[in-house]
Formats: structure tokens, C-alpha cells, sequence
């Protein structure tokens, strides 16, 4: 068994904003920090505290981002390591507004914004991917999960490893708080319920980072029961933390990165339950490959078979077999000449082609 301590990923993405309140917020030069900062007189109040700047270290900090530039930074890797056989989840939190949902689903009109759950399925591709919605409602007012569940197959000789996994993709709900919302009713009941979750998730959160601690209290909530298996623990887990540039945000932006910072210090372990050496195996196997095709060679030339292939079919070769199973089919030809196990096969495929149309 493979174990690794890992950390969650945080990062931190900005909304694109003419705008942008340049002087309360700050990049650091390696874009892996980002500055607050306060006038004192302006908004110490409200802050509730005399500190007029806060600096956060995070993953990345994204700002004027592609979608693309994005996923490879944020989601690429988990998205691979889920394809063998790890867990990932990625969150998006923040304020209303801020991005969340096309950082996750992205702007549906043009392909090249689509967001992380397309992109997600796309490279999980020739894999047998099955995705499913659970505990949504396409709404800022509730959180939405987008759960892929991935099969993996691996063949050995006659060995074949499967690998079962998952990849949560949430779009949490916005994180703006109830005394600020101004809400009423129905709203003020969502509202509470969702500042409640939110906490319950944070909760969930500070007790993973907490190695003394031996019980997470995912119960509490339907959205970390829904998560158990997917934060902390078995799992690779990223944080995207989206803000917005403009200054009258800027007390939900301090409070969405004060929410990624604790995040950071939350430690998870995947596993990954069934693993050998990749790399040695792939060695070992190109190693027997060459030696059974020299095999092979040395018994052509005792048979007297000259010229003979092993490799892929060419698509030349694919169409001559084709065309030799439709003149079979069709009585011109007596019968196919056997050439080799590549050559059989994709003779069974073009009859198969041939039926499925029938
Ligand atoms: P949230 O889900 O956090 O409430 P949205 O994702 O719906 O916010 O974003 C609000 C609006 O801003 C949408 O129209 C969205 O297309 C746009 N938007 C958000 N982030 C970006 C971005 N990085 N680049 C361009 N447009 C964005
Ligand atoms: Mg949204």
C-alpha cells in the first residue's frame, strides 16, 4: 500500500473586472501570494480588527486566467491520478457572483470557456466514465455536486486490475453571510441554511487538520456526508477560492481567502489500493515485447514466411481487409487467407461492422 501526506491545494481565482481595486489588492511577484490591504480610517470598523493588510500564501493565484490555463493548473493532475485509482474532489467557494460556476461548468455557448466538468469528462475519455448529478439545483442558493465515477481497467498478461474511483466537482453555494445579505423569509431560511452548511463544512475542515483528532463530524450535514469520502483522507483535494477584483468586495474577498488559508493546513492522505511500479512494469514489458517480436522474426524465416508484420494495422491495410470481407460476403472470393492474430481480429470486426448495419 502506497501512502502519501498531502496537503489541500488552495488557489485563489480573480474575476476579470475593469475595475480592479489595484491598490487594496496586491499579487505577489511568483503569483503564489496576494495582499489586502486596508486605509485604516475606511474600513476598520466593519473589519472589526486594527490590522490593514493581510497577506495569504496560497497554490496559485489566478488572475486574467484561461479556462484552459486554469484546468491544467488547478485540475489536470487530479483529474490523471483519479484515472488510476485516486479520489479527487474540487471546491469552488466564494461570494455570488465571483465565478464559481464558470470556473466549473464554464460559459456553455463558447467551447473554449467550458469550465472544469467538461474538460474533466473529456480527458477521462476512453475510460468508462459515468457522471451523475446529486444534491443540486443548478442555483447559487444551493450547493451543487457533480460527482464522475470512473472504472479503470488494466490489463496484465491475464491479469486485469480494476480500479474503482471518483471525482467530486462542487460548486458550493455562495459564501456571502447572512447579516450582509439583507434577506428576507424563504430567502433568509436558505440563506441560514447554507451559512450553516458552510460552517458545518468548515467545521468538518479544521477537524481534518487536527491529526489528535479521531472523529470528523461529517454527519452533520448532508453536503459533508455527501463529502466523507472525499475530503481529506482518501483523497486529492483543490480549493478554488473566487473573488472578485472590486473594492466594494472586498470584505468577502478577506473572508473567501481566510477560508483558503485554513484550508491549506488540512492534510490528506490518498490511497490508492491497488499499485505497483509503473514504470519498471512498462520497462519490463517493452524489454519482452522486443524479445518475442525477434522470437517471432526467427520463426518466420524457419517457415519460409517473408515479410511478415506485427505491427498495428495500417489504415491501408484496415481497408484491404474490408474490402476482402465484403467480396467474401458477397461471393467473389472463396475465402480469407489467414495471415496473423491482428489480421483475424480485424476480420471479425469488419463482419461484426457489417451486421450491426444489417
Ligand atoms: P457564481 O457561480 O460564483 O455566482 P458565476 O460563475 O455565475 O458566479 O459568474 C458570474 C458572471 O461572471 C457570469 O456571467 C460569468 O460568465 C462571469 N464570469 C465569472 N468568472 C469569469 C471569468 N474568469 N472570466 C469571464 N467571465 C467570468
Ligand atoms: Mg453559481
Amino acid at each position: 500500500m502506497y501512502l502519501v501526506r498531502k496537503r489541500v491545494h488552495a488557489f485563489v481565482r480573480v474575476k476579470p473586472t475593469a475595475d480592479f481595486a489595484q491598490d487594496m489588492i496586491k499579487f505577489g511577484p511568483d503569483n503564489k501570494s496576494i495582499e489586502i490591504c486596508l486605509k485604516k480610517d475606511a474600513k476598520k470598523e466593519a473589519m472589526n480588527s486594527r490590522q490593514t493588510s493581510w497577506s495569504f500564501r496560497m497554490d496559485g493565484v489566478l488572475h486574467n486566467t484561461s479556462q484552459e490555463q486554469l484546468y491544467e493548473t488547478v485540475a489536470k493532475k487530479l483529474v490523471s491520478e483519479a484515472l488510476i485509482g485516486y479520489n479527487g474532489t474540487i471546491m469552488c467557494y466564494g461570494q455570488t457572483g465571483a465565478g464559481k460556476t464558470y470556473t466549473m461548468m464554464g460559459a456553455t455557448a463558447d467551447y473554449k470557456h467550458r469550465g472544469i466538468i467538461p474538460r474533466a469528462i473529456q480527458q477521462g475519455e476512453n475510460k468508462r466514465v459515468i457522471a451523475e448529478h446529486a444534491l443540486n439545483k443548478h442555483s447559487s442558493r444551493s450547493h451543487c455536486i457533480f460527482t464522475i465515477y470512473i472504472e479503470s481497467r488494466f490489463r496484465f498478461f491475464s491479469d486485469i486490475k480494476c480500479v474503482n474511483s471518483k471525482i467530486n466537482l462542487i460548486d458550493l453555494a455562495g459564501s456571502e453571510r447572512q447579516s450582509k445579505s439583507g434577506s428576507e423569509g424563504q430567502l433568509l431560511k436558505e440563506a441560514t441554511y447554507i451559512n450553516k452548511s458552510l460552517s458545518f463544512l468548515e467545521q468538518v475542515i479544521t477537524a481534518l487538520a487536527d491529526p489528535k483528532r479521531d472523529h470528523i463530524p461529517f454527519r452533520q450535514s448532508k453536503l459533508t456526508y455527501v463529502l466523507k469520502d472525499s475530503l481529506g483522507r482518501n483523497c486529492n483535494t483543490v480549493l478554488v477560492a473566487n473573488v472578485c477584483g472590486e473594492a466594494a468586495h472586498v470584505e468577502h474577498t478577506l473572508s473567501s481567502l481566510r477560508f483558503a488559508n485554513r484550508m491549506k493546513w488540512v492534510t490528506t492522505e490518498p490511497v490508492l489500493n491497488e499499485t505497483y511500479d509503473q514504470e519498471g512494469t512498462v520497462k519490463a514489458l517493452e524489454k519482452e515485447i522486443a524479445f518475442l517480436k525477434q522470437e517471432l522474426a526467427v520463426h518466420d524465416s524457419l517457415a519460409n514466411r517473408s515479410l511478415m508484420t506485427y505491427d498495428p494495422l495500417s489504415h491501408v491495410q484496415i481497408e484491404e481487409i474490408k474490402s476482402q470481407v465484403h467480396r467474401y460476403l458477397k461471393g467473389a472470393i472463396d475465402e480469407i487467407d489467414i495471415v496473423n492474430l491482428r489480421q483475424i481480429r480485424e476480420v471479425f470486426r469488419q463482419f461484426k461492422l457489417i451486421l450491426r448495419q444489417v
